[in-house]
């Protein structure tokens, strides 16, 4: 792999860090207070081409590739310091669009992806239920075949866009009693019959993007909605998102850390105490050092992800494992060190960093938690050694 960054990459870095840093930061204090989505920032993002970046030209997107869309994903999410706004990208663009994209029909691809490029139309991905989050296999939401429909019941939780999304793919058991081999994958339309959306769920973070339950009452859904062939929705579908989701969704803790770290970097340098900056104190510049290792590798374990994605290789369960572990512990104890390097002005929110720490804690429990991620990793170790 080529960790070099090419003059283009670092211009389309440059472009989405000051996209976030003009539209996205200047109003993220309110936003995360209010809880406020902001349908005017999607729009320019889609206007910018960063929402359709993985996806060819056909279907509306920018095709660039995993690693380049790790690199606008960190880079926006430096500029802008907004967790919540990239977690509802990244639902979108990689929980809903990479299906879509990699195993939709060419009718599903035309359909969905061009509006979510351009930010006219948002999606979500619902596989997390109430009774189940860890074990998401043992979801409990069925699809049943009437005709030419399927008839959708149940309740889906916790999904990050719910409330405002057009679209959705939701995984239900086709096949009771056949576990992770019973269940699709459908897009669901927010207008089908009998598709509710429940109220928005108050959070500690991540409070810029929107998150509700969805109800499925005999929710009627065309049978061309069906995403992939049937019963693979889970050995499917969801595996598929792993790489994905454990790079390019990941790569905004990247950002998060980056902005700290610089964020630290000046504070430490201006604010004086014992007659110096705290930056010539050994504690304070062990902070910062740490805080710069745990990004520089955090990259590296990400990218690895995304470049076997760039190869049309899947990347190996663990290596994503690996990095979702890694990355999303190491965001946390940047932003703890940040409030920490910022002493009582740390503890505001006008310092911005208490945001970010709120913002990373997601990261060890969406999209699989850090325990479970361990158990893949030592299971990878004892059964097929290191
Ligand atoms: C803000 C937010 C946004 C989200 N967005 C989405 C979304 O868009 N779509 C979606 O489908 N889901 C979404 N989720 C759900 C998320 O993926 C789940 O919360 C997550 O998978 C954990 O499931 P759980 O909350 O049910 O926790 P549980 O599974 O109940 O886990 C509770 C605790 O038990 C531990 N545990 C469970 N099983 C094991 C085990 N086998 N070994 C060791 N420890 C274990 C866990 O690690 C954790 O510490 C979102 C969640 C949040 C909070």
């Amino acid at each position: 792999m080529d960790f070099e960054i090419s003059a283009e990459q670092q211009a389309l870095y440059e472009a989405a860090r000051a996209l976030g840093e003009h539209e996205v930061h200047p109003t993220v204090l309110e936003r995360d207070k209010s809880g406020r989505w902001d349908w005017a920032i999607w729009k320019k993002m889609g206007a910018a081409g960063l929402l359709g970046s993985p996806f060819p030209e056909e279907y509306g997107g920018t095709a660039l590739g995993a690693v380049d869309t790790c690199l606008l994903k960190e880079a926006f999410t430096y500029g802008g310091h907004d967790g919540g706004v990239s977690l509802a990208w990244g639902a979108s663009s990689i929980l809903c669009g990479v299906p879509i994209w990699k195993l939709g029909t060419e009718a599903q691809k035309k359909k969905y992806l061009p509006g979510m490029c351009r930010g006219d139309t948002i999606g979500a991905f619902c596989l997390s239920e109430a009774g189940s989050g860890s074990d998401a296999a043992a979801m409990k939401t069925r699809a049943e075949k009437k005709g030419d429909r399927y008839i959708l019941n149940g309740t889906k939780m916790w999904i990050t866009n719910g409330p405002i999304a057009n679209h959705m793919i939701v995984t239900a058991v086709t096949e009771p009693g056949a576990k992770a081999f019973g269940i699709s994958s459908f897009i669901v339309d927010a207008n089908s019959k009998g598709f509710k959306v429940g109220q928005h769920i108050d959070k500690m973070g991540v409070r810029t993007s929107l998150t509700s339950e969805i109800f499925f009452e005999d929710c009627e859904v065309p049978e061309e909605n069906l995403l992939g062939e049937l019963n693979t929705g889970f050995v499917g579908t969801v595996k598929l998102i792993f790489g994905w989701e454990r790079s390019c969704l990941l790569a905004s803790s990247l950002g998060g850390m980056r902005a700290n770290v610089e964020r630290c970097t000046r504070y430490a340098q201006e604010r004086v105490q014992f007659g110096k900056p705290i930056a010539k104190f050994q504690a304070v510049r062990h902070m910062l050092a740490d805080m710069k290792m745990r990004y520089e590798l955090s990259r590296n374990l990400i990218w690895r992800v995304a470049w076997h994605l760039d190869q049309d290789t899947e990347p190996p369960l663990v290596d994503a494992a690996v990095a979702k572990t890694f990355v999303s512990e190491a965001a946390q104890k940047v932003a703890r060190d940040a409030i920490q390097i910022h002493g009582g002005n740390g503890f505001t929110t006008e310092y911005h960093v208490e945001r970010g720490l709120r913002d990373s804690i997601l990261g060890t429990i969406g999209g699989g938690t850090s325990e479970v991620q361990r158990s893949i990793i030592a299971r990878s170790i004892l059964d097929l050694g290191f």
